[in-house]
């Protein structure tokens, strides 16, 4: 009898040495891959959408002291669209709505100093137009330095969904394409891009906005729900983490892990730029 139970517990030991193989040949589920969201910088004055500079290079340097590589947001869309293998090492990507002078005056100094890439978001309407925004020159000698990715955040950054509650369908549809159109053939134009990503003014999305951008030639478009980027989600919707100026230190800390607790975000509100 005990040969039997001790015969029955070596096939048990066997079988469990088995699972515990078939476990640790499986590849784990990839962790999402935060992509920060940031609108304006100020070195001293935070508020709604502003980030003062030393929060800024405090969010840098947690970065930077937890094994974060900053890498250009194209590598983390090839991840999404399975062009690329899922990234092994905690890699974040940085970027910047609307195209505010800030941009030219106070990040693009650190980012220079530090060699971060980040991608800027533009809505070409305010380029060497609006007062806050920067000229298309700055725009051209960040681009020129290397770290610098300007992509399409429409042509004047509408609220879709008031376009939509009073334009008829057709005229909704031809205003979708227009402001996917000619912000990307602007930008193209006057900064010699190949503009192919997206940013959704005012984080508000549905499936007609999605498929008008697939249709116009762009490969990929974000949110702003909070949550984080894997490999195989929607490719138009890919979420972001909005990064507010309390966010230092260990609120930093806590809004990267809401966001992997939650890849799906939690922000539910277009209350934002
Ligand atoms: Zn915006």
């Amino acid at each position: 009898m005990s040969r039997i139970t001790g015969t029955f517990c070596s096939l048990c030991f066997l079988v469990g040495l088995a699972f515990a193989a078939t476990a640790i040949a499986q590849p784990a589920q990839p962790a999402g891959v935060p992509v920060l969201a940031y609108h304006r910088f100020d070195p001293h004055t935070p508020a709604a959408t502003t980030v003062t500079t030393a929060t800024f290079e405090s969010q840098l340097d947690y970065l930077v002291g937890h094994g974060y590589s900053i890498v250009p947001l194209a590598n983390i869309v090839a991840a999404v669209l399975r062009k690329a293998p899922p990234v092994a090492s905690p890699v974040i990507a940085i970027t910047v709505d609307d195209g505010h002078s800030s941009v030219y005056t106070v990040l693009f100094p650190i980012i220079k100093r530090r060699h971060i890439p980040v991608t800027l978001f533009i809505y070409p309407s305010a380029i060497s137009n609006a007062k806050y925004a920067l000229t298309w020159e700055e725009l051209k000698e960040m681009r020129a330095s290397g770290l610098v990715d300007i992509q399409s955040h429409t042509y004047w950054h509408p609220n879709f969904r008031k376009d939509k509650a009073h334009r008829t369908p057709a005229d909704y549809a031809a205003f979708i394409n227009s402001q996917l159109t000619r912000s990307r053939e602007k930008l193209d134009a006057q900064l010699g891009t190949h503009i192919n990503l997206l940013a959704w003014p005012y984080g508000i999305l549905d499936p007609e906005l999605e498929a008008a951008a697939a249709h116009d030639g762009y490969v990929a478009a974000f949110g702003y729900t909070g949550g984080v980027a894997r490999p195989g989600d929607d490719p138009f919707s890919i979420h972001r983490i909005p990064v507010p100026d309390f966010a230092h230190g260990s609120a930093f800390e806590g809004l990267l892990r809401n966001a992997q607790a939650h890849p799906e975000g939690n922000i539910t509100k277009a209350g934002h730029e």
